[in-house]
């Protein structure tokens, strides 16, 4: 399989999936995809059980003549080893949820990071320079990232993060770590740290210099495992009772949404996709108006969807270029934050579940359909758990949270993050003064 640039003319040859992984962005400034998808049915699945199975499985058209592809079921396992399973929230039509937060970092993000670390760290060779691996990140991002690469040979993470536009906790778990991570706190929003990592990929003396590298969800070796778990979730659906379960899916960048829609593109057995954004709006506007507008973007309380030019947007309109067909593949709701208050504060006593505020948009998004369409077999993507979103979610249910194991480990840890100006010429002076690898 080959995968070509979004701006790429046709009839170019693509790069693999490991020289796509290594690269981040394409050369030419576009975002790799796939050159065909690969056509999957429910039965080609059968005796795959767990995850990572179910990952090999689904990946396996893409490593097709890859470097990586013999290493695979060996990636998936090491990556995909923590449970994300699918919660029942009642009997008869009441909807499911599919916890995506029982990874390191208590974020969905650990999925793609995990295997991103898996694929990059195999296809290092002895004599390479250390790789600098750039993320940007609107919280948790981050977090997963540094925990996915921390001690890892060969490698550096440089984090950028918006200054006072994170939760506490997740400003700790991105400043923690020390060692081959560097985490800087931006004077800007998430748009300013998403620029400056372009910027100094667009320099293709650091990139080279460095070896730059980044992790973004732009990056297909992050973008493509997230399919795994839509897969498992559907599948066990579809064995349990015949029927292809709809997804709610709280979206920022589009990386996990688009996830999702080339997993059902693919044979999975998913029904509607719904994209359940924040006050932040580009996404339902177009699909309302046919208009694209990226804006800056808008701080809410579910702050890691916080985008207002959600750079997957590019990977989703190559996939469905005819606005008509884009319409009828996705559906798109904002919550406001007002709608995300009330939606957690319900939480416990409606569903008996403490819902983290990204999680809300997608339970309001589901709260808000008619009677037809909620009862179709529904599954909400639970993206964070709630304890990372403490000050947000405390207040309102009134009681605290419980911290999970992972998450109070980091919090253990001390914590110092550096500042830093969102200036090209700051940033790059930043990189070269890193001291190497240990
Ligand atoms: C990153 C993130 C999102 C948005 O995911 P995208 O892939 O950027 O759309 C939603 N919820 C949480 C908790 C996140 O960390």
């Amino acid at each position: 399989m080959r995968f070509l640039s979004t701006t790429q003319a046709e009839g170019v040859d693509g790069v693999s999936f490991s020289e796509a992984a290594m690269q981040g962005l394409a050369q030419d400034g576009g975002l790799f995809v796939p050159e065909s998808l690969p056509a999957l049915e429910p039965r080609d699945f059968e005796g795959c059980s767990s995850l990572s199975e179910t990952a090999t499985r689904l990946l396996a058209p893409f490593f097709e003549g890859d470097v990586l592809a013999d290493a695979l079921a060996e990636i998936c396992r090491e990556a995909l080893d923590f449970p994300t399973p699918v919660v029942a929230l009642g009997e008869g039509s009441a909807p499911s949820v599919l916890e995506l937060f029982h990874g390191p970092t208590c974020a969905f993000k650990d999925v793609g990071a995990r295997f991103l670390a898996a694929c990059l760290s195999r296809l290092r060779r002895p004599d390479d320079k250390t790789a600098t691996i750039l993320v940007a990140t609107s919280g948790d991002t981050g977090g997963a990232v540094a925990a996915a690469f921390y001690r890892r040979p060969g490698f550096r993470v440089v984090v950028l993060y918006p200054e006072g536009l994170v939760s506490p906790r997740q400003a700790h778990q991105l400043s923690c770590w020390g060692d081959n991570v560097f985490t800087y706190s931006v004077d800007g929003n998430f748009d300013d740290c998403q620029r400056l990592v372009k910027a100094a990929f667009a320099d293709t003396a650091l990139r080279d210099e460095l070896a730059l590298n980044s992790a973004n969800s732009i990056n297909l070796a992050r973008l493509l495992p997230q399919m795994a778990y839509y897969a498992q979730a559907s599948l066990d659906r579809w064995r349990a009772d015949g029927v292809s379960p709809g997804f709610v899916v709280p979206t920022g960048n589009l990386g996990n949404a688009f996830a999702c829609v080339t997993a059902r593109e693919i044979g999975l057995p998913i029904g509607d996709v719904v994209l359940a954004t924040n006050a932040n709006r580009p996404v339902p506007d177009f699909l309302e108006t046919g208009t694209w507008e990226p804006r800056a973007s808008l701080a809410t309380l579910a702050s890691a969807m916080d985008v207002g030019n959600p750079s997957n947007m590019e990977r989703l309109r190559w996939m469905f270029p005819n606005m008509e067909t884009l319409r009828s593949r996705v559906s798109s709701v904002s919550v406001t934050d007002a709608e995300i208050r009330a939606t957690i504060k319900a939480g416990p006593e409606r569903w008996d579940q403490c819902w983290c505020p990204h999680t809300a948009t997608a339970v309001h998004a589901w709260e808000e359909m008619d009677g037809a369409q909620k009862s179709l077999p529904w599954i909400l993507v639970a993206t964070a758990h709630a304890a990372k979103f403490e000050t947000v979610v405390e207040p309102l249910i009134g009681r605290s949270v419980d911290v999970p194991a992972p998450l109070q480990d980091l919090l253990d840890r001390p914590a110092q993050a550096r500042r830093l100006t969102p200036d090209l010429d700051d940033f790059r002076e930043v990189l070269r003064g890193l001291p190497a690898s240990a």
